[in-house]
């Protein structure tokens, strides 16, 4: 797996991270995916994000 590009954003109220791609063009529609808002995001920029699992892919 290699490096990918994202917008890091935190959620203050829910303490959750997450990361949406840069290729994902409206960044202004994002909120956070536990409380559905964008009151409390903290945007952290844009970073490469190692994934070293996707979602419904489990080892063997
Ligand atoms: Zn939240």
């Amino acid at each position: 797996m290699q490096g990918l590009e994202m917008h890091l954003y935190c959620c203050e109220d829910c303490n959750v991270l997450f990361g949406v791609e840069t290729a994902f063009e409206d960044q202004s529609v994002i909120v956070c995916p536990v409380c559905q808002s964008d009151e409390n995001l903290l945007d952290g920029g844009t970073g490469s994000v190692e994934i070293t699992r996707q979602p419904g892919v489990w080892d063997e």
